[in-house]
């Protein structure tokens, strides 16, 4: 029987590859997705508003369920009791950690990726971010600018639906936008408060359907979210891409396939990709004329790492040196946490119903003179609180039986705290590669991270929290604490930087459009390209990339730079 070639294999269905499996199956192109876990079934996978006090752990999920497994890590917020029992999280795979650090990798195999259960922020790069290098002088300036990708993030917001107001900020150029989530009563206070020290808050760009979007219902308000969502009224792949590239029966998924390498032909180009059947365990091959890797970021590297070929000695495309290197991530800790004690004993209000981040505070520093602070670039902030679905603040109020329980119901409507998401710079002491001593449960070499947060993201840390004292004063709140130290790397989830786009092929591992300098058939649809992070999320930029770089593909496929299967 003739072996089976398809047009393109893309590995991975979250943000980048779901977005790339829908353009290229709709071009008409034959698509074989892989998908490292099983396909996700919002009917089994997702809370469908059950309460916590509706599950036997109250959420916390069976303490003994990762006994045996290989990485036993409970991963925060997107791994609980909703989503256990299906195998949805990746502690088959191991990893390790050099000497020092303490990356926190959190993966979610099944399809659509941890676009199932992402938190919605959506705000665009701006040639703030694209000409940072040539402002301050540190690092690469990116390969594109803002009026050749700004066509794309509009692209990327009228199909994802994203809620917003125009904002005319230097540093977060406005987009096509839903109608803004209503805002909290705490949200006018943090804004008044805010306003009086210099700080912007704002309506953040949430890709969450305020109005029914193309054919996808408006949001219901169940707070759901961050455990998927029942009836897919944010961006998700599940409830998008997936159905979307499964229309035009041009797409074969592969699930529970988990890809080890690229595998190349005799000239160091891809033929195809080769991935272990988790269920047999056997390795298994399969072919197309190009390949996508959207693996999410630091796995794209790690199947490039492990693509050793005669042509590709130390892993595929990586004639520049550069593949693994350049791992940045955004900081993340909070900065100030507290009440507001006008609220004091106020009716609960629904404030978590949309279990989004309604508002931010947007960049605000080194805006007029890219030093004006004692650090480069700048932050942003996620500030939020009043009713939550617990009251996690119940350790900072003293008391006993029901006299504590009727403190707990005053403050409830009362608490407020940040997040800050400070970019790190491009370090060569951080960088990812192959732990040639450890081998996972599937014997594939294990990827091993090198990573310790900056100088200049630990002064962003340090600035963030004078600034929650201040904005606590200014808002007539009580500040109860803040945190000593920022979360570990890895905890933000938007990673960037392991295989840089740039003009240079000496300096970066692709082109401008993701296909890699060394192999032209080779693309690459995550995060990894991002040279470093900004302030803002990845997940949108994600996507509208991935549009204009799958639209290149389908010129090259047209120009027969690449011809068909
Ligand atoms: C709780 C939470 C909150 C977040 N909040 C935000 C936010 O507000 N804004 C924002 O922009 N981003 C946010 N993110 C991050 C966002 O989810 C990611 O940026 C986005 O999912 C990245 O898309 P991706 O396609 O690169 O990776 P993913 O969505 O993770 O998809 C990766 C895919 O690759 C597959 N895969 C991995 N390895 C292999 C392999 N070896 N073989 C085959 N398949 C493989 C996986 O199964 C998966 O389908 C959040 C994430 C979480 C979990
Ligand atoms: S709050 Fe809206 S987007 Fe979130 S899960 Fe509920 S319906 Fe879906």
């Amino acid at each position: 029987m003739a072996t089976k070639v398809y047009d393109v294999i893309v590995v991975g269905t979250g943000a980048g590859g779901g977005t790339a499996m829908k353009i290229l199956c709709e071009a008409g192109l034959q698509v074989c997705a892989i998908n490292s876990g099983p396909r996700t079934d919002p009917s089994e996978d997702y809370r469908l508003h059950r309460q916590v006090y509706d599950l036997k752990y109250r959420g916390y999920g069976n303490p003994l369920r990762l006994e045996g497994k290989s990485h036993q890590e409970p991963y925060s917020v997107e791994e609980s009791e909703y989503s256990e029992g299906r195998d949805l999280f990746e502690h088959d795979v191991a990893y390790s950690n050099a000497p020092g650090t303490d990356w926190y990798w959190k993966r979610c195999k099944a399809t659509g990726g941890k676009t199932n259960f992402w938190g919605r922020s959506s705000a665009r790069f701006g040639d703030i971010d694209f000409k940072a290098a040539d402002l301050d002088g540190f690092g690469e300036t990116w390969p594109v600018d803002y009026a050749e990708i700004a066509p794309w993030f509009s692209k990327a917001e009228r199909y994802m639906g994203v809620a917003s107001t125009i904002q005319n900020r230097p540093s977060n150029p406005d987009g096509e936008y839903l109608p803004a989530m209503p805002w909290r009563c705490i949200d006018y206070i943090i804004q008044k408060g805010a306003e009086k020290i210099g700080v912007p808050y704002l309506p953040d760009r949430c890709a969450q359907l305020t109005v029914e979007h193309n054919n996808h219902p408006a949001c219901h308000y169940c707070g759901n979210c961050s455990r998927g969502c029942d009836v897919g009224s944010f961006f998700s792949p599940t409830w998008f891409t997936i159905p979307e590239a499964e229309a035009t029966k041009n797409l074969t998924l592969l699930t529970n396939a988990l890809v080890r390498a690229v595998i190349t032909d005799e000239n160091g180009m891809a033929k195809g990709v080769a991935y272990v059947d988790r269920t047999t365990r056997k390795e298994v091959e399969v072919y197309a004329k190009v390949v996508v890797l959207a693996a999410s970021c630091v796995e794209t590297a790690h199947i490039m790492l492990n693509s050793k070929s005669q042509h590709w000695p130390t892993g595929i495309a990586n004639s520049s040196g550069q593949l693994g290197r350049n791992l940045c991530d955004h900081l993340y800790g909070c900065p100030g946490y507290g009440y507001l004690p006008h609220l004091l004993g106020q009716p609960a209000s629904p404030d978590n119903i949309a279990d989004s981040t309604v508002a931010w505070a947007p960049r605000w520093q080194n805006l007029k003179n890219p030093t004006e602070e004692k650090f480069i670039r700048g932050y942003s902030l996620y500030i939020g609180g009043g009713c939550g679905e617990f009251p996690g603040y119940y350790g900072q109020i003293e008391g006993f039986g029901s006299q504590y329980k009727r403190d707990i119901k005053r403050y409830y409507p009362t608490p407020i705290g940040a997040l800050i998401q400070a970019p790190s710079l491009p370090s060569p002491t951080n960088y990812v590669d192959i732990d040639s001593d450890k081998k996972d449960t599937f014997g594939i070499p294990q990827l091993r991270f090198h990573f310790q947060w900056g100088s200049n993201e630990l002064l962003m840390w340090q600035h963030s929290k004078q600034v929650m004292v201040d904005l606590f004063k200014a808002m007539g709140g009580e500040m109860w604490g803040m945190d000593d130290e920022p979360n570990r790397p890895g905890t933000s989830l938007h990673e960037t930087g392991v295989c840089r786009f740039g003009n240079d092929p000496n300096t970066s591992v692709t082109n401008k459009w993701a296909q890699t300098h060394d192999v032209a058939n080779l693309y690459i649809c995550d995060a990894s390209i991002f040279p470093n992070c900004t302030d803002k999320t990845t997940t949108m930029p994600i996507v509208a990339f991935a549009m204009r770089n799958c639209d290149h593909m389908l010129d090259n496929f047209k120009k027969g730079v690449h011809t068909r299967a």
